[in-house]
């Protein structure tokens, strides 16, 4: 369970986050959407004890972000945009390093270990450095360490980023099976048509503050729109798609007349 109250983070004058009410129960895979800028990650960053809200409250798998944050991070499972992963280590040393913090030990963290590079097809790199690794390979660890612990809330920045086409496959499904299993998953992609997919629900916020909430069909419906895409331009877009490009195109061609203009001047 995810549950946000009067949410509200501000840096400075910047209000990154402003008076957010969510709620995700278990099972749920929540798409948390918003264009750049929309304070999706701050929030991510509260509800994974990162950072600390300015005003409200925040509670994960029933506990408070800021009273029992120890709690909370020994439930939750993330999977950043942008992981650190020590690159020194090979992949079994990372996990193995991942599952002692969270107290998987022994045998049995071994076994996890094999098991989730087994099933991501890596295996046969597990005694490699990390620093030798392709993106979508070290992505493939970053899920495993999110998972390692078998949480009860998993928060996923862009999850399937660098992942072939099989992984994702398996990702998918593997998403689906734990939020059936009453996991609380909250999903952030700029993908939307992965995102209209797979996630039960959609909350799409703006300037730290919800838009829009239900499924996507009901979103479409309410839009007028025929795709999650769709729906959150015309929620978000500040100017037509197709205009932006218009005049970008338009913006390239007149920025190569420049380049080639000083040399043709006698
Ligand atoms: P999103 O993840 O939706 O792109 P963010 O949560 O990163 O949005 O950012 C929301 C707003 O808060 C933006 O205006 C951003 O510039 C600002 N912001 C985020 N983190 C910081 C920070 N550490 N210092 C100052 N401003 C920040």
């Amino acid at each position: 369970m995810i549950e946000t109250k009067g949410l509200t983070r501000t840096f400075g004058s910047t209000v990154a986050v402003r008076d957010l009410n969510l709620s995700v129960e278990p099972g749920e895979i929540l798409g948390f959407l918003g264009p750049n800028g929309a304070g999706k990650s701050t929030t991510v960053k509260i509800l994974t004890c990162m950072i600390k809200p300015t005003r409200g409250s925040a509670r994960v798998a029933g506990y408070d972000v800021e009273q029992d944050s120890m709690e909370v991070k020994r439930r939750l499972g993330y999977v950043p945009e942008a992981g650190a992963l020590y690159e020194s280590l090979t992949a079994a040393e990372y996990l193995g390093m991942v599952a002692n913090l969270r107290g998987i030990e022994g045998d049995y963290a071994h076994r996890k270990i094999n098991e989730f590079l087994g099933l991501f097809g890596i295996i046969d790199a597990r005694d490699q450095r990390l620093s030798e690794y392709s993106k979508g390979m070290k992505q493939k660890v970053l899920i495993s360490a999110a998972l390692i612990s078998n949480p009860e809330v998993l928060f996923l920045d862009e999850p399937l980023n660098g992942l072939d086409a099989n992984a994702a496959l398996v990702m998918k499904q593997l998403l689906r099976e734990l939020a059936s299993q009453g996991r609380t998953i909250l999903f952030c992609s700029h993908i939307l048509e992965v995102v209209e997919r797979i996630c039960t629900r959609i909350v799409i916020i703006n300037e730290g503050s919800t838009i829009v909430d239900g499924t996507a069909a009901e979103i479409a419906a309410r839009t007028g729109t025929s795709t999650l895409e769709a729906a959150f331009a015309e929620l978000t877009g500040v100017r037509d798609a197709a205009d932006v490009t218009r005049d970008l195109l338009a913006a390239l061609s007149s920025s190569g007349d420049e380049a080639t203009g000083p040399s043709d001047r006698p």
